[in-house]
């Protein structure tokens, strides 16, 4: 047998000499999930190239175009992508999201991984962040302006109004208008404004008290020509008169944006990189991992010391960590928030995969379990971590979880999984989107899981190589998914679909450190040009509207 054969059957784990099967890890063993060996002839990745792209590019010129050569071609063409003709809404070009062929990647970590209330960091944690912006500019206006206001107002347009009452926008919003930020406002408030939604608040702004209650947050136009599908307004007003208004966009991952908004000034980083491929260039020419790359790059970027990043990174794993916990510790017979009346099945999953007979079994099913645990809290509208999104919320806590407490990998490697989970979030956001209604469900679950893909690898002390293909094939395989949630309730298909993003993410990291690494033929950069163009072309339907697919199909008794 030759040595690719036998790799065919080496564990999973066997990056990690120092993690070893165990009968009592029901995560271990699962080379009972893969084909034992590939059938002579039959190489799946070649085939889907020649299908879906050598194939068109050698019909249509004649000659084999390399994937660097098509990645290259693909980011010096971006900036004209906005102005191309599209069903969706205009974006305006100035946004973050949609500026291409821009600068070198600039998130740092603390930017992106951030906890706040489900269930949508687009629809919940960045409504809240803008309305708290917008308290805060409040406050600074001079005390005789302050003396004449009379209200506050909040308008909610697009994806936003379509699809905000299902999300909980309108209680997001007013926690922000009141004073509370996302890392930090107690659910129970959240579900208190659910249960009794007459309440109303003071909202002190100088000397001056202005009372706001839900009916300051009005749902407003879901189509128009709109700068972003997640637009919102924010007016504090004097009767008729506007004191100070503003318009925002949530941006997707819970950031937001501002009209005239420009990026705050950051320092250089260290090692500045566009692309995977200059990410991965720098690594491998300085012989460190794309993990200490980035950190390399959060120290210089933010000023921060290395055990200021590690610091927050423990946070958000802790967090992280927490969330699956509490998901497992709820009742088997709780039922979410909502008309679909889901009951959750985290507890009832784990309870019974860990049952199953056979270890692979019990390996997928527990996955699942813990992916259902954090996705399920968001449901609830407990606190989550963005990884990227709080649809996505489960996906990177399963394998965080799964690492940490039950693989129990060392806590270093798990610092460095995350940061490289982050880069790939960095890459996709920095091309593409995060945001459903940009880019429908690819952009939520697709990048989760390939963020989670690099995750697995990275803690497993996988090459740079590695870490790069297990991230883009769990990518690659999300491509062209579209956001439908079932009445506007970020359940239906987000829970079960979290658990499907965790084990692709999983059998992403099997394939990659498994495969012969340099054959894999599709770089993660063409993957992301892929993920940016489906997400321009995809009918707009399935961008977070409710108004197609399993929003339309599934029928509510
Ligand atoms: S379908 Fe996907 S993108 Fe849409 S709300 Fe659910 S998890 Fe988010």
């Amino acid at each position: 047998m030759s040595k690719e054969e036998n790799k065919a059957y080496d564990t999973v784990s066997s990056n990690d000499p120092s993690t070893k099967p165990s009968v009592n890890d029901p995560l271990d063993s699962t080379i009972e999930l893969l084909s034992k060996a590939v059938p002579p002839g039959v190489d799946r990745r070649s085939f889907l190239i020649r299908s879906a792209v050598g194939g068109a590019a050698a019909v249509m010129t004649g000659s084999i175009v390399s994937a660097h050569e098509r990645v290259e071609k693909a980011v010096a063409t971006l900036p004209v992508l906005p102005q191309q003709a599209s069903p969706a809404p205009p974006l305006d070009p100035k946004l973050n999201v949609v500026q291409k062929g821009k600068g070198p990647v600039l998130t740092t970590v603390d930017e992106f991984y951030k906890v706040g209330p489900g269930p949508s960091s687009s629809h919940t944690i960045g409504p809240m962040r803008i309305t708290y912006d917008f308290y805060q500019r409040c406050t600074k206006l001079p005390a005789d302006k302050l003396n004449r206001a009379t209200a506050l107002q909040v308008n909610l347009f697009g994806s936003l109004s379509a699809t905000g009452k299902g999300h909980g926008t309108e209680r997001a919003a007013l926690a922000g208008l009141v004073g509370k930020e996302p890392a930090t406002v107690d659910p129970l408030f959240l579900d208190s404004l659910r249960d009794k939604p007459d309440q109303v608040f003071p909202v002190k702004l100088g000397d001056k008290t202005i009372d706001v209650s839900l009916k300051n947050i009005v749902y407003d136009a879901t189509k128009g020509d709109f700068h972003h599908p997640n637009t919102m307004t924010a007016k504090l007003l004097a009767g008729d008169e506007v004191l100070l208004e503003q318009e925002y966009y949530s941006v997707g991952g819970g950031f937001i944006e501002w009209k005239g908004y420009t990026p705050p000034k950051k320092n250089p980083p260290k090692y500045p990189f566009r692309t995977m491929k200059e990410l991965r260039a720098h690594a491998d020419n300085n012989k460190i991992s794309i993990a200490k790359v980035i950190l390399a790059n959060e120290m210089s970027i933010a000023g921060r010391s290395e055990e200021e990043v590690y610091a927050f990174v423990d946070k958000i794993i802790n967090a992280m960590v927490a969330t699956v916990k509490s998901g497992l510790s709820m009742p088997e017979d709780n039922v979410l928030p909502g008309p679909i009346k889901l009951h959750s099945k985290a507890a009832t999953v784990y309870k019974r995969a860990m049952g199953d007979t056979y270890q692979s079994d019990r390996g997928i099913g527990v996955l699942s379990a813990y992916a259902l645990a954090a996705s399920e809290e968001n449901g609830r509208g407990h606190l989550v971590i963005t990884a990227p999104t709080g649809g996505s919320a489960g996906v990177m806590p399963a394998l965080v979880y799964g690492l940490a407490e039950v693989r129990k990998v060392d806590r270093q490697k798990l610092r460095e999984g995350m940061l490289a989970a982050a880069a790939v979030g960095y890459l996709c956001k920095h091309h593409a989107t995060l945001s459903a209604a940009e880019g429908g469900c690819q952009a939520e679950i697709g990048v989760a899981s390939s963020m989670a893909a690099a995750l697995i690898a990275t803690a497993y002390d996988a090459e740079s190589r590695v870490v790069e293909n297990a991230a883009e094939s769990a990518l690659e395989h999300h491509l062209g998914m579209t956001c439908d949630p079932v009445a506007g309730y970020v359940q239906v298909p987000c829970i079960e679909r979290c658990a499907f993003g965790a084990v692709k993410a999983w059998t992403a990291y099997a394939i990659a450190s498994n495969e012969i690494a340099s054959r894999h033929r599709v770089d993660f950069d063409a993957t992301v040009m892929a993920l940016a163009e489906t997400a321009r072309d995809m009918n707009s339907k399935y961008k977070e509207t409710s108004e197609a697919g399993l929003a339309q199909s599934v029928v509510l008794c």
